[in-house]
């Protein structure tokens, strides 16, 4: 039998990516072990994903069901599991419809591109302007890193899709200098993930609901890691009480197996007819079976009570840790979507920390080159975070 090893990973795979030294085989809750049996407690969830841990049981037992009975028939056909889920994310939510997808990319690019057919519709082609912020992050499809806030994603492929702004994040006063009636959509993280872990502040949000609605221009909700649990409620827009137009989910959505959501209401949902827009593989039966299944466990009002408990727990244990090495000079996030921002002397050395964990045994992930970010199960057990404390402990607390 070959062996495979890290050293296979430099000479097959197109090098996008640089992922740890170790390669994990096996994982369950929130342990994971690698081709060596070294153990791993994770604090990255697959960064926000397998919200329920590694192979849970619930999920692995209809996944098995499912793969019995229907996996795919493409949206020639509709399926019961597609129907099922789509149920219930309009009942628990804001949105009267759903269009599936495959990842949050692809709920990102079906949010932009209806928002812009919304006003081609009903306002004409000038209404083309999208507002975004800066240091945002939306995807990897043209249109989607385009609109995110980061030009070193989005530069250096050739011309960009037009018309997309960007602003400062959480500054009201920027929307309104450029916000009117030639915008069609603004698009936000509630919580800025990948460029930080920075918590949009509550008259932000409430503010662009305003500006929105002076000036016909839809909201987007950009809930891809925010979404399913894990700010400990179901989305992120229900802790604020600012709903939006349009809200992408996916990350946690499918614990793992790859699945996307749009989520609007009917009135916008109209300009997407038959052709408009389309996907082979989204809702499929397989993946919208497994999710429904996630959304019943993590929409319970106990499971999402949980989750600030946890929450309180591991920012405090943090805290604790901070008071003995100071590395950090603030701690922020919510439910279990932490940022440990590095001090001065750490600048850009994040990444170093991660590694370190990872010699210790435990998964651990950045935020842009200065935030160590903390992404646990959201049903991460008191043993298992304990474990994973004592081994950030070791990570931290030397010399
Ligand atoms: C991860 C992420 C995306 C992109 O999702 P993919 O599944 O990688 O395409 C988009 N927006 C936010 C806020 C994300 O965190």
């Amino acid at each position: 039998m070959i062996q495979y090893t890290r050293e296979t990973f430099n000479q097959v795979m197109i090098q996008n990516y640089a992922p740890a030294d170790f390669i994990p085989v096996k994982g369950k809750g929130s342990r994971v072990w690698d081709q060596k049996g070294k153990e791993y407690i994770d604090f990255t969830s697959g960064i926000a994903v397998n919200s329920l841990g590694h192979c849970p049981d619930e999920i692995v037992e209809v996944l098995k069901t499912q793969s019995e009975k229907l996996w795919h028939s493409s949206n020639w056909f509709t399926s019961e599991q597609t129907l099922a889920l789509a149920t219930k994310l309009v009942e628990k939510t804001f949105a009267d419809r759903v269009m599936f997808v495959n990842s949050g990319a692809e709920a990102n690019e079906a949010a932009l591109k209806l928002a812009r057919r919304y006003a081609v519709d009903n306002f004409g082609y000038q209404k083309s302007k999208i507002i975004a912020f800066k240091q945002s992050f939306h995807g990897r499809t043209l249109f989607t890193v385009s609109v995110g806030g980061q030009a070193k994603y989005s530069d250096g492929f050739g011309p960009k899709p037009a018309d997309i702004i960007h602003i400062p994040f959480n500054d009201l006063n920027a929307v309104k200098a450029v916000i009117d009636e030639n915008t069609c959509a603004v698009i936000v993280e509630p919580i800025q993930g990948e460029s930080g872990i920075l918590p949009a502040h509550q008259d932000f949000l409430q503010g662009l609901r305003e500006q929105c609605d002076q000036h016909n221009v839809l909201l987007i909700f950009d809930e891809v890691q925010t979404g399913i649990g894990r700010t400990g409620y179901l989305y992120a827009y229900m802790k604020y009480g600012v709903v939006p137009d349009i809200l992408t989910s996916a990350k946690a959505l499918g614990n793992g197996f790859p699945i996307g959501a749009m989520l609007t209401t009917n009135h916008i949902a109209k300009s997407f007819v038959p052709g408009v827009h389309g996907t082979t593989f989204g809702g499929n039966p397989l993946a919208c079976a497994v999710a429904e299944k996630v959304i019943d466990i993590i929409s319970s009002p106990q499971f999402l009570q949980k989750i600030h408990r946890t929450s309180e727990k591991f920012m405090q244990k943090l805290q604790e840790i901070n008071q003995q090495c100071g590395l950090f000079k603030e701690i922020r996030g919510e439910g279990l979507l932490i940022g440990a921002e590095l001090i001065e002397k750490y600048q850009g050395k994040a990444s170093e920390f991660v590694k370190k964990a990872a010699d210790n045994g435990l998964m651990i992930l950045v935020a842009g080159p200065n935030v160590l970010r903390f992404a646990p199960a959201l049903n991460i057990s008191d043993d298992e975070l304990e474990a994973g404390f004592v081994r950030l402990e070791q990570t931290l607390l030397v010399d």
